[in-house]
């Protein structure tokens, strides 16, 4: 594969990066990623867009613009033969000798790759997926795409020991999002409810481009906290992510959602999703 690494385009095993750089010492970075169908970025504007926020939220400043990464973005599909995918980016405050604080003038580490992946026609979308409520253990920022995940692995890893695809992350009581996902469930009468964009969860490009559909649509749409009971006993449940775009969640601690595959309300916007995804994508 072709990679990039501040500047330059180089063949994977010949990018080499600082121990001393901050993201590996401290996770004192950002990250985003981005889907790939047909040879073009999915969503990239609103990608762009969080990524300028998270790096402004932690002080930090984009060594080049928006419309240059997505420069970068492309050529990398192209020089990688990339048709389905994810393009990873990873910003960090850059190179220094171990100290917590850090000087302003540091040059900050931008990296890219990509990664060929079949992301449209997996089986999760005929047979959905089965999800482990936990603790939520993330920090109170969930709203900055940093590159601190170990809690996420932790959840993701305790999820597949018992067979689960993903957890879902609980606080006071109610569902804050998935590991790696934004969580839905649909009522019975057939509201759309995810909770309203907060610090406690990731603000989903995938979500804010389903509800702009589902609002388009007509369908209602309720933004509020919602409980892992209030899930088991909903007529569906759905995440969305830029990998999984949406899918159906049909089995909760064990507990099938609905009828336990996937729903009417779920396909509708698959549909409408991968529709408005292929024609709004670059
Ligand atoms: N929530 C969390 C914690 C995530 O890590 C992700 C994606 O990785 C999402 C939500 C979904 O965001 P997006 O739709 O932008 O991929």
């Amino acid at each position: 594969r072709t990679v990039y690494l501040n500047g330059a385009f180089l063949p994977e095993n010949e990018a080499r990066l600082s121990i001393f750089d901050r993201g590996f010492l401290f996770g004192d970075g950002i990250y985003e990623v981005t889907a790939v169908l047909g040879g073009k970025l999915i969503d990239s504007a609103m990608h762009m867009a969080r990524l300028q926020r998270s790096v402004g939220e932690i002080g930090g400043r984009l060594p080049i613009t928006t419309d240059e990464i997505v420069a970068i973005e492309k050529r990398l599909v192209e020089a990688n033969h990339l048709t389905e995918g994810l393009v990873y980016l990873q910003y960090t405050r850059g190179v220094e000798d171990r100290n917590f604080f850090y000087s302003e003038d540091l040059e900050p580490t931008l990296v890219l790759f990509t990664q060929a992946k079949t992301l449209e026609h997996v089986a999760a979308v005929e047979k959905g997926l089965k999800v482990k409520s936990m603790p939520d253990q993330r920090w109170a920022r969930r709203d900055i795409k940093s590159v601190c995940l170990l809690p996420q692995v932790l959840a993701k890893r305790a999820a597949k020991a018992e067979g689960f695809d993903e957890a879902w992350l609980v606080e006071d009581g109610m569902v804050t999002e998935g590991a790696s996902s934004t969580a839905y469930v649909v009522t019975r009468d057939g509201r759309i409810v995810t909770r309203a964009n907060s610090h406690a969860t990731l603000p989903g490009c995938t979500r804010l481009a389903v509800l702009d559909l589902a609002r388009e649509a007509g369908l209602v749409l309720e933004e509020r906290p919602f409980s892992v009971e209030e899930a088991k006993t909903a007529a569906e449940a759905w995440l969305t992510s830029a990998s999984n775009f949406i899918v159906s969640i049909t089995n909760i601690d064990g507990v099938a959602v609905g009828d336990g595959m996937p729903g009417p309300m779920f396909k509708r916007l698959r549909t409408l999703y991968m529709e408005n995804a292929r024609r709004t994508a670059i």
